[in-house]
């Protein structure tokens, strides 16, 4: 039994009999290596260019265990180590130690010749990497020629939602808190509240007044790492104590999630938090000073944590690296998630919309997102509703019942029952108009 396409789809077990087959691959990742430059480089092979799929009644063998793949993939360990090995450990160290004495432009010249060649490393796939998802919609089709059926699953988001789209807002200065206020009337502005993560240690000092306000608008408040100096992960025994006043933090602020500074992250020391979500793994990193990506566009969890990855490039990235206003590049990737039926999650900094073609340019993307719930159903929520939303997915089950399915568990009523149906080898997904259904897909 495949686990994790279970826990993707939230389809009933039977559905999930892959077996693996004699020519079994214990890692299908072929081809990671460095190349030029450290990068790291690397080629999946696609389940379609397998020829040794075998079907034997409705089990069919796989040539690999698709939970292994998926979890090499979402926990980065396709990256040697943790991409802070070497000179290149040095080099950052030398830098944050140098960062708050440089002036931005050449803080942003460094940072473009460290990410040289960034635009030509192909794998994850930028602007977003969906391998993981295409990995399991292969599996959904490989099950669905097996089973010679529709297959119904728990749709990813409630009320039959198309897609979703959170919007954060890490506070990184002095001045990014006293743009909170105005933020907050911005986003209000669209109709969408966000979550603003907050350095609890030496950036800056938040008064209780400016959490109280933003909690009684009925913004989120996150932890943003604790000192944000680019040392948080450095070391594991340190890193342990550190944790410890985070999760003191978070208790302070009444806060469920946490974002790392600069996203760096080791997910296998994840255990010491005590939060409930997280959201400091990008989808692809190529403009993000740790390489790597979950190379998924949906939730998943580490522990007991849901990690709810950031899938859009960075204001910083966007204004400052690849120097444009435009809002083409969120467009691009909004496109991509929303094929997906993914999660669209923006990280927009307060600090850097001291302008008006930066502020102007975030409006835009407000804009696109708030026509985007009104035309095409997109679901934009906190990230502590998508947080409790996912979880209380990961609990339910579609039974049989009579001569249809439903979904049973906590929260059912807010769920949609969904199929799954192969067209010209293509999976399609149908959502019906409620969390039962008895006709089965006659009656969509
Ligand atoms: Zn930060």
């Amino acid at each position: 039994m495949e686990q994790a396409f279970l826990d993707y789809y939230r389809c009933p077990d039977q559905f999930a009999d892959f077996g693996l087959s004699n020519d079994f691959h214990a890692n299908p990742i072929c081809d990671v290596s460095s190349g030029t430059n450290g990068q790291v480089e690397m080629s999946l092979c696609s389940l379609d260019e397998m020829s040794v799929l075998s079907f034997e009644g409705a089990t069919c063998s796989l040539p690999f265990n698709l939970s292994e793949v998926a979890d090499s993939l979402r926990f980065e360990r396709y990256v040697n180590g943790t991409g802070k090995t070497g000179w290149k450990r040095l080099v950052r160290q030398a830098y944050y130690f140098l960062r708050p004495a440089l002036p931005v432009p050449i803080r942003r010249h460094l940072q473009r010749v460290s990410l040289k060649g960034w635009d030509t490393t192909p794998f994850p796939q930028w602007p977003v990497d969906r391998t993981v998802d295409r990995m399991f919609e292969t599996g959904m089709a490989i099950s669905l020629r097996a089973h010679q059926c529709i297959i119904p699953f728990v749709w990813f988001w409630p009320e039959g939602k198309a897609g979703c789209a959170i919007m954060t807002h890490d506070v990184e200065t002095a001045s990014g808190l006293d743009f909170v206020g105005e933020l907050m009337d911005i986003d209000d502005s669209f109709g969408i509240k966000s979550s603003f993560q907050i350095i609890p240690e030496s950036r800056y000092r938040t008064g209780e007044d400016v959490l109280a306000t933003i909690r009684r608008r009925g913004f989120e408040i996150n932890v943003h790492d604790l000192k944000h100096d680019g040392h948080l992960f450095d070391e594991q025994t340190q890193f342990r104590e550190q944790a410890v006043r985070i999760n003191q933090y978070a208790a302070k602020f009444g806060s469920r999630g946490f974002r790392s500074g600069i996203l760096y992250r080791r997910l296998d020391w994840y255990d010491a938090f005590e939060f409930s979500y997280d959201m400091s793994v990008h989808n692809v990193g190529h403009l993000d000073t740790q390489p790597g990506g979950c190379c998924t566009v949906m939730p998943f969890f580490v522990g007991n944590i849901l990690e709810l990855p950031l899938t859009t490039v960075q204001d910083y990235s966007l204004f400052n690296i690849l120097r444009t206003y435009s809002t083409d590049l969120w467009q691009q990737q909004i496109d991509l998630i929303s094929q997906g039926h993914g999660l669209m999650s923006f990280n927009v900094h307060p600090d850097y919309l001291d302008n008006t073609r930066a502020k102007n340019s975030y409006k835009d993307l407000l804009h696109t997102l708030a026509t985007l719930r009104s035309t095409a159903d997109l679901w934009t929520p906190l990230p502590g509703e998508v947080d409790a939303w996912w979880r209380q997915r990961s609990e339910m089950q579609v039974t049989a019942d009579g001569s249809g399915w439903r979904i049973q568990g906590p929260g059912a009523e807010r769920a949609r029952l969904a199929f799954a149906t192969l067209v010209d080898d293509t999976v399609r997904y149908s959502v019906a108009p409620a969390a039962c259904c008895y006709a089965s897909e006659a009656s969509l």
